[in-house]
């Protein structure tokens, strides 16, 4: 008998999640049935989602959130024993996955990572990266020349927006929440500007970063600034929402106000469209993001950075510290 443990969300809960909020059940795990794998987590993730996830309902928490794990018992052949594999497990330390019974995101084999470290796995080669991938490419359609600008980009899906946006020959704009976040981005991962949008004149200080105004706009934020920058937006430019971060602590009875877009978007006949990254099917579209994410980090045009966090204890204050902006890069949980 193999005991496991996982974090469970006790109850509904606004503003930001509290330990309290949370539980830490051990159980014993049953012994696997045809077509089972037993895996022990390597890697969880603490995605942002997962808050929003529970502004309408609790969160399963021993059912969503990835993580990167090595097969330790299979009765499947597809997930031999000594593999990785990633999937939606959430926060666990064991589990077993029935690979019939997965909810919208697939399990699947970690990929090659040709020699790239394994928690890119829930990062840059996983979900988020997907998500930077098929967001900006598929639905902005940056061309050569134009001005991309990326809120929430000193994060996981952020860095990768701003890094892909430059390998396609645009100008890239990146608002971030501290000075530290604006010079890596500038200094280390090449973007053209960065900005603290907690210390900005955010209309002022985009104004002068892109004088010929804004064709595309990756939103990871949502909220005022966002409005502010689609009111710089250049006629048929493309706004991709992504998320919305800066509403995920608030009381959804109570959101935050924003100015009006509907004239900006009306004269400038902007295209804004809303997506979910399973929209790409994980086990076929995402591994053609993989392959060129991989490329681009090998050759150096990408650069990654892990914010790992130590220890399945630690799950909790990862996902808060997350939350409240203390990762630059992919917040990570070394298990
Ligand atoms: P990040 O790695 O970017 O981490 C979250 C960051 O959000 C923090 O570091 C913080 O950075 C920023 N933040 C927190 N509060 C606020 C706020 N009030 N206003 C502005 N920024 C804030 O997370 P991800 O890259 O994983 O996710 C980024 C966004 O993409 C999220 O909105 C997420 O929900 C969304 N997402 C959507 C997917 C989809 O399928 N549509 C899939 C994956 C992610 P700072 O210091 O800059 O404030």
């Amino acid at each position: 008998m193999v005991k496991a443990r996982k974090y469970v969300v006790k109850k509904h809960f606004q503003g930001l999640p509290k330990r309290d909020d949370y539980e830490l059940v051990e159980y014993e795990l049953p012994p696997l049935k045809d077509g089972e794998i037993l895996v022990k987590a390597e890697w969880v993730s603490v995605d942002p989602y997962l808050r929003a996830y529970n502004l309408r309902n609790p969160v399963p928490y021993d059912q969503f959130g990835f993580q990167v794990g090595l097969v330790q018992e299979s009765k499947n052949p597809n997930y031999p024993a000594g593999r990785r594999v990633v999937s939606h497990k959430g926060w666990c330390d064991y589990c077993i996955i029935n690979e019939s019974q997965v909810n919208i995101f697939n399990v699947y084999l970690l990929p090659d990572m040709q020699g790239l470290p394994n928690e890119l796995g829930v990062g840059a080669i996983g979900m988020p990266g997907a998500t930077a991938y098929f967001g900006l490419l598929e639905l902005c359609q940056p061309k050569e020349g134009e001005t991309v600008v990326v809120s929430g980009a000193a994060g996981a899906v952020g860095t990768l927006v701003g890094q892909i946006a430059k390998i396609k020959g645009c100008r890239v704009i990146g608002f971030a929440g501290s000075d530290d976040k604006v010079a890596f981005l500038e200094k280390e991962l090449g973007f053209d500007k960065a900005i603290n949008y907690k210390t900005a004149d955010i209309n002022e200080a985009l104004k002068e970063a892109a004088p010929k105004g804004v064709d595309c706009y990756f939103d990871n934020v949502g909220g005022q600034i966002s409005s502010i920058i689609i009111s710089q937006m250049n006629e048929f430019g493309r706004v991709a929402v992504c998320g919305s971060i800066s509403t995920y602590n608030e009381d959804p009875k109570q959101m935050p106000k924003a100015t009006i877009l509907q004239p900006s978007l009306n004269l400038k006949q902007i295209t804004v469209e809303g997506f979910l990254v399973h929209r790409w099917s994980a086990k076929e579209k995402w591994p053609q993001a993989f392959a060129d994410l991989i490329k681009w980090i090998k050759s150096g045009q990408i650069k990654v950075k892990s914010h790992v966090t130590e220890g399945f204890e630690n799950i909790f204050d990862a996902f808060v510290g997350m939350l409240a902006g203390e990762n630059t890069g992919k917040a990570v949980v070394k298990i």
